[in-house]
Formats: C-alpha cells, structure tokens, sequence
C-alpha cells in the first residue's frame, strides 16, 4: 500500500481522519494526537454536550466535525484514514479515498505500527473471547508483560501503547477489524472455525472468508499459523498461508499439533491431548477429564490454545496449570454455585438457537432449561429434538416466552413454566429442580427486550441465584 509504512515517525505531521467517533476512534485519535499527527474526527451522529470526551480531545488539537459527513470533507488533502471497522467499504468517503489512493485502515493496524513484542492474533466465527481469554492467562502465568486487547473490549491501539520489547500481545480479531489491516503480521494466528456469520456486512462468504485470511497474509516462513484440521473449508484455504502450519484435531491424529488419543497407564486407558511436531514423538499433555471447561466447542478452544502456548514457548507445566483451573470466561456456560444439590449456569452469551444447543449437549445431567428473550424470528423449532432428549423442565420468559411454551409442550416437556424475567425464572427452575439436576440459563435470544445487554442479563441471573 503506497505511502503506509510502521513506526511512530510516519505521523509526524501527517493529516489524518478518523471516521467514526466509537470507543476505538477516540482512543485512535488520542494515539495519533499522541504521535504528531493533525487530526480531524468525523461522526454522523451527534455528540452530547455532556460527553467528556469532546473537550478532551478538542483541547489536544484535534478537528471534530460531529453530526454530518460535509460532502467536500476529502478535499482537506488526508493522508491516511482510520476507519471505524463497522463503516462499510461502500461509504462514499471511502470510496473516493480507494480512488485517490489514500490508505484506509482500521485502529487495529494502526496500533500495530507502534506495537512492540510479539503478536498473537486470534480469530474464527465463535470462540474467540473464550481462545484470547484462555491464551492471555497462559502466557501472562510467567509473562508480566502479556497485554490482552483487542474485540474483547480492550481498545487494541490504546493496550499496545504500554507494550515493550518483550511483551506479548495476545489479540481477539473480529473480520471487520482484519479487512482493514495492511502490514499486520502476528508471529502466531489462529483461526478457529469458519460459520456463515456477519454475512449481511460481507455479502459473500467469499468476502468473509477473505477477511478472516488477512490475519495470514503477511505471515512469513518463521511465523505459526494454528488451524482447525476438523473443518474441510480451513483445510482447503490452508494452501495459501507462508507461515509453518500446526494444525489441532478433535477427531484425527494431524501431521503436527494438538490432538486427542488414548494413553494407558498401567493396563487402564484414557483420552489425552498429545502434541507434536513433524518429525518429533508425540508430547503427552493432560488427559482430558481434568478440563473444567465444558462442552465440545470448548475442547476446540483448548486445543488451540495449547498448541499457540507451544509455539510460543510456555512450559508444558504452566499450560496444563492454567487449563486445569479455567472456568470459562463470564456468562458463557459459566458455573456459578451449587445450592441443594443442584448446580447453576450461566451462558447468557447465547443469543440464538445454536449456542443454546451446544450447551445443552454440554451436559449430561438432567437440565431444566431457562430461555426466552426479544424475538428475532429465529428458527427456535430447530431445538425440538434436543428439548425432547435432554431437558426435563423448562422455565420460558421475556417476549418468546408463548413460542417456548408452544415448543416444549411439542417437545413433551411436562414441566414448563412461564416467568416475568430472569429473576423470577430463577425462583420457578429452582422448585422444578432436585438434587442432580442443572439449572441452566441460556436464552437462545437476545436480551433487548427486557435488559440492556446479554451482560447484564447474566448479571441478574447470578444475582437472583445467590439470593435464593
Ligand atoms: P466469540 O468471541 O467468537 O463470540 P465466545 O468465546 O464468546 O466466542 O463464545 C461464544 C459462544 O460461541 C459460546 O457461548 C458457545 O456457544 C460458542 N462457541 C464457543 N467456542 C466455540 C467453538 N470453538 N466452536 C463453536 N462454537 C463455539
């Protein structure tokens, strides 16, 4: 890309625009402000009077233009654009930047060129948060200076900026982010899986396919790529990547990397995660039965993360040290107590129809079910079968609540209860359940209806849990 090179003494003087004023264009605005550059902000939206924010960066130097995107506004001469990731590519601004040749980046290349220690970059469709949380602990075990940053919610060009030569900088990559990177380069990145997501953004799976390759592009023969051997769709994109390719299996011993197999130790048999490189006898890590984690997805997650820890050069003892005692990141499948013998979860994060089966499948002690939610039109029927095998009783709530109703009744659940909320739920699973059983919270919807976020949701359920 003409005219975009790494290192602070690029923005000395340079005229930048930061195109959507979120959490991640102010704190880009902040870096560039920081590093030399003129900078002009630009929203759609207004701002409110009382946002801090303004003044903070107002007396710093910076141009806002709040409120409208003025037709003319290239015409200011700009260098360089960093752009909010949600921004389509078919924004006029960035359409007439594509013909001028003005680079447009997204804040996390930006932050990439000041960045300094070792990048680990970690995308796929699900289980980023739960991979980065996971990886971060790991290294951070004997690294004082991991940085964690990224999609999770910790602004990446604001996190690296305390980054040292020998830190490492594990990072959660949404598609979005990546289709604005240019020299972006992790010495290890991993993709977990490829789901048709975000395809309203994309248009194509092609084009969300191509985002997510990005993480690879600038790879080099001495960098790591990390990949799901178990979906066909990797395996064929595999043959693009320059880095060394480790792969991690749930159901195939690969060529290299992590996978399950059966070790005996004296004449009895169990599943272990084996490692290993071409060429090299397979390592031995930690039999499965000591993960907390639940459920299969979450095998996925691990396998990944032992085999980025390996590259990266963590002790096998502090890999398994760390796994052994992970319980998940909040408010997915997350345990929250034992009250008379019945155990509490919660996995607010699932939002639809998809997650909550995989939770469900996660147990194998009987589950009264807590779901419900702001209706979406999602395909709730598809959970029918699983309902019918796997959930003894079920406690529905928010404005799906009548279509649950309507489901487990055709399921052949016979204890189904309809609550006003979460809390209310709580109190009504909690008479159906006996000692055995799992209460498990998992919406399959979104939480708009009744709470501002699937955060605060999990919130009020572990609330109402620990008041019971
Ligand atoms: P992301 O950050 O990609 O949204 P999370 O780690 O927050 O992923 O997990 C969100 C949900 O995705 C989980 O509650 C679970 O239902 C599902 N999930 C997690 N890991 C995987 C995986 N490896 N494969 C498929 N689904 C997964």
């Amino acid at each position: 890309m003409a005219n975009w090179s790494r290192g602070r003494e690029y923005f000395q003087h340079k005229q930048v625009l930061v195109l959507g004023a979120a959490r991640s264009g102010i704190a880009a605005a902040h870096l560039l402000l920081k590093l030399g550059a003129e900078v002009v902000l630009n929203d759609r939206s207004k701002a409110s009077e009382a946002d801090k924010w303004i003044d903070e960066l107002e007396e710093k130097g910076a141009k806002l233009i709040l409120g409208e995107h003025p037709q003319d506004l290239l015409q200011y001469g700009f260098d360089l654009i960093v752009k909010n990731p949600g921004i389509p590519y078919t924004h006029p601004y960035l359409q007439e930047a594509s013909a001028k040749g003005i680079p447009v980046i997204t804040e996390i290349e930006l932050g990439y060129a000041i960045m300094e220690g070792r990048l680990i970059g970690i995308t796929g469709s699900n289980g980023k948060t739960t991979t980065t949380t996971l990886v971060g602990e790991i290294f951070g075990l004997s690294n004082p200076s991991t940085i964690v940053a990224g999609n999770i919610g910790k602004v990446f060009s604001e996190q690296v900026q305390e980054s040292n030569p020998s830190s490492v900088v594990v990072t959660e990559l949404s598609s979005f982010q990546l289709k604005g990177t240019r020299l972006f380069r992790p010495h290890i990145a991993c993709l977990l899986n490829l789901y048709p997501h975000h395809l309203d953004y994309h248009q194509t799976m092609e084009d969300y396919i191509s985002s997510k390759m990005r993480l690879f592009k600038k790879q080099e023969e001495r960098d790591y790529a990390v990949l799901n051997w178990d979906q066909e769709l990797i395996r064929t994109v595999a043959g693009q990547i320059k880095a060394q390719t480790y792969w991690f299996s749930r159901h195939e011993e690969v060529s290299q990397g992590a996978y399950i197999a059966e070790r005996k130790i004296n004449g009895v048999g169990e599943q272990w995660i084996f490692f290993k490189r071409k060429g090299e006898a397979p390592r031995a890590i930690m039999p499965l039965s000591t993960i907390l984690l639940l459920g299969e997805h979450n095998l996925e997650n691990v396998l990944a993360s032992i085999t980025i820890a390996i590259l990266g050069g963590v002790a096998q003892e502090d890999i398994v040290k760390v796994i052994q005692t992970f319980r998940g990141v909040e408010h997915r499948l997350e345990y929250v107590t034992e009250k008379g013998g019945v155990r509490y979860y919660n996995d607010s994060k699932a939002t639809n129809p998809e997650a909550t089966e995989q939770a469900i499948k996660s147990f194998k002690e009987p589950v009264v079910l807590i779901a419900g939610g702001m209706e979406r039109g999602s395909d709730l029927e598809e959970l029918i079968p699983l309902f019918k095998t796997s959930v003894k009783a079920l406690v529905a709530y928010g404005e799906t609540k009548e279509r649950f109703n309507r489901i487990a009744i055709e399921a052949g659940i016979k204890a189904v209860e309809l609550a006003e909320d979460v809390s209310d739920a709580v109190k009504k699973a909690a008479k159906l359940a006996v000692a055995g059983d799992v209460i498990l919270l998992s919406p399959a919807c979104a939480s708009w209806d009744l709470y501002s976020s699937f955060e605060e949701r999990g919130r009020m359920f572990k609330e109402a849990v620990h008041s019971l």
